[in-house]
């Protein structure tokens, strides 16, 4: 263990060298920037130490063009006999910069051990560190068993349709025997799956009249407000005393939640170049979208019955009142059993890297596991990385350079336990 831990300081250089490089590359996603670009890259690197290297474009997904390709890179080095596959996966997409940066957004600025950058926590840094675990292993036990895959996908941001949706539904996971995705959870946590998700539009439906005749006409945004109103009084309430077992962060998400993630009626907004006033209308359509976010505990068909039955109370009391509602995505909840092998030896190397406990915890949204769990038929994964997960999509971005050390040396251990024999 000594030797494999001063095989990791000793590339404290390299780790902080390849996480610059890597967000230079500006990732930006949407629309999927330098997906090739950063694939080759790593393609370079790891084909010079001998990993086998696949570049895949997930031809026909979402956003997929010839001018925006979703390239994925997989990496792979066989030990000298049989044995478990260890895969890290990482998504490379980054998120779009945003205001408010007092650092050069891809400059990769290193300051009183940080590196900022967008995609630098989220998850870049997690990327490096899981590649340097994994030179510093090999290095140390040429002669491993099993093999190591590590994996940098495409639009993770975006669903990971493009990117770990379609490696799944390709085979990728069929011979993977233990995942590790090194999303920004935090070096002494053990992150075991996420809540469900439903999205889904709700339209109230009007007729359009003048706006100085009302009566002539049906107001669908006063029937949305008659939809929002019944929310508050019914449905946000049921929702908040429903509490789950699973160990979600933070603490407010422990709860079940819904989201009005937009709202649109009436007349649509103007562009910035008409300088006229509006025309008086009646709204006839009025749409907004519910991010609702579930629970184990709770059952995907109840969460969308609940809403329908809250629509049908309020039509119950608006006689001309008419909605549709329309299904846009959902994924069920995933949860890793605590005595899964990936969990217990992570765990074990984080007492043995860090001196204490791991924590246990749930994300409140989702992220490539889901993939995994539900196209790749593998449920022995986590995530665990490097990085404070709330400056994940914030200005000055950054990543600790001895957190990605210490997460480092966290997943060096977790290759040893699993593909050497020792003692
Ligand atoms: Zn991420």
């Amino acid at each position: 263990m000594t030797r494999l831990k001063d095989a990791i300081d000793d590339r404290r250089e390299q780790l902080i060298a390849l996480t610059q490089d890597l967000i230079r590359i500006p990732t930006l996603n949407p629309p999927g920037r330098h997906y090739l670009d950063i694939c080759e890259y790593l393609q370079a690197r790891m084909s010079r130490q001998g990993w086998k290297c696949d570049l895949i474009r997930a031809t026909g997904t979402p956003g997929d063009s010839d001018r925006y390709p979703r390239w994925n890179l997989v990496a792979r080095r066989a030990g000298a006999r049989r044995g478990d596959c260890v895969h890290f996966n990482s998504h490379h997409d980054v998120v779009e910069v945003g205001h408010g940066w007092s650092r050069d957004p891809f400059g990769a600025e290193l300051v009183d051990g940080r590196i900022y950058g967008r995609g630098s926590c989220d998850m870049k840094g997690g990327l490096a560190a899981s590649i340097i675990a994994a030179e510093a292993f090999v290095a140390t036990w040429p002669d491993h068993a099993g093999s190591i895959e590590i994996s940098a996908t495409a639009d993770e941001e975006s669903g990971g349709y493009g990117g770990v949706a379609y490696l799944a539904e390709h085979g990728a996971f069929a011979h993977v025997d233990h995942v590790i995705i090194p999303e920004p959870l935090h070096k002494d946590r053990i992150c075991l799956g996420h809540r469900g998700v439903w999205w889904a539009e709700i339209e109230t439906q009007g007729r359009i009249a003048h706006g100085s005749m009302p009566f002539l006409g049906d107001c669908a945004v006063r029937h949305m407000g008659a939809v929002l109103a019944e929310m508050e009084a019914s449905l946000w309430p049921l929702l908040a005393g429903k509490r789950t077992e699973m160990p979600v962060i933070p603490e407010g998400a422990r709860s079940s939640t819904l989201n009005i993630n937009a709202i649109h009626g009436g007349a649509a907004e103007h562009d910035a170049d008409y300088t006229g006033l509006p025309a008086p209308c009646v709204p006839d359509r009025c749409r907004i979208v519910i991010d609702r976010r579930f629970l184990m505990e709770e059952d995907l068909a109840e969460v969308k019955a609940e809403v329908t039955a809250l629509l049908d109370r309020v039509k119950a009391q608006r006689p001309s009142f008419r909605y549709e509602l329309r299904d846009l995505f959902e994924v069920v909840p995933s949860m890793t059993d605590r005595d899964a092998p990936v969990v217990r030896t992570t765990a074990q190397a984080i007492q043995r890297v860090l001196g204490h406990e791991a924590a246990y915890v749930v994300s409140p949204g989702t992220y490539d596991q889901k993939h995994i769990d539900r196209i790749g038929k593998l449920k022995n994964c986590i995530a665990y990385g490097p990085g404070i997960l709330d400056l994940a999509h914030q200005p000055d971005e950054w990543i600790g350079v001895q957190d990605m050390v210490d997460s480092a040396k966290v997943m060096a251990l977790v290759l040893e336990d699993l593909l050497t024999l020792k003692g």
